[in-house]
């Protein structure tokens, strides 16, 4: 089985390819978010734990965030999966890659590589469609609010931006988190330059994905 891993800044365009790869692989998401979330909605016991740190304005730990994602794959049937937001510290990234080697899955690790400027235009380009939920950007992808989805055909929002200064703030709060991810990963970690339309991004992921069953039948 295969997982994609992928890292990088909010509005480095994570989501986009994790719906990409979703769609021609029939791949699993694995999103923390979502997963808190369902957990809240749910009101299960991991739902109120997660409520109770939120309530007191503190973090959820490392272990019981790994606690609810592993609960959650151990959950799902045998597709691929794709890491959206996880692992978020070393310890999660250490725990997720002790979690492959059990069970045998190929992992690859990708970093979308952009800059706060390039995430900062991007943001501002941002349209997406409130039919499939895919983010599009106004200039790369040459779509205006209005037009017709390419993808399904309803027309596309402009989608709720974030100030500058929150979105400086989390690429802050990323540089800093990923740093011991991307030294435990070492040279593991594809490097994919991300500030580029997203089906190109996407091509340099699937290239990678196929040159790695290669690697792997080689060896
Ligand atoms: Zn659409």
């Amino acid at each position: 089985m295969d997982a994609v891993v992928l890292l990088g800044a909010p509005g480095s365009g994570k989501g986009t390819q994790t719906a990409k790869l979703c769609e021609e692989f029939n791949y699993n998401r694995v999103s923390t978010g979502d997963i808190i979330r369902f957990e809240i909605r749910e009101r299960t016991l991991f739902g109120k734990t997660v409520e109770e740190y939120q309530a007191k304005g503190l973090l959820v730990p490392d272990d019981t965030v790994c606690e609810m994602v592993f609960s959650y794959l151990s959950r799902i049937d045998g597709r691929g999966l794709v890491f959206d937001g996880f692992p978020r510290t070393l310890f999660q990234a250490q725990m997720l890659d002790s979690f492959f080697c059990e069970r045998d899955i190929r992992g690859l690790v990708f970093l979308f590589d952009v800059t706060f400027e390039n995430i900062e235009s991007r943001i501002v380009n941002r349209v997406s469609c409130p039919g499939c939920n895919t983010v599009f950007n106004r200039s790369l992808d040459r779509l205006e609010a209005g037009v017709p989805c390419p993808r399904c055909g309803t027309g596309i929002g402009v989608r709720q931006d974030d100030t500058i200064e929150v979105l400086r703030n989390r690429y802050d709060i990323f540089r800093r988190e990923v740093d011991p991810i991307l030294g435990f990963y070492g040279r593991k970690v594809h490097v994919i330059p991300g500030n580029r339309p997203a089906d190109e991004v996407y091509l340099d992921i699937i290239k990678q994905m196929n040159f790695s069953v290669l690697d792997s039948l080689n060896s």
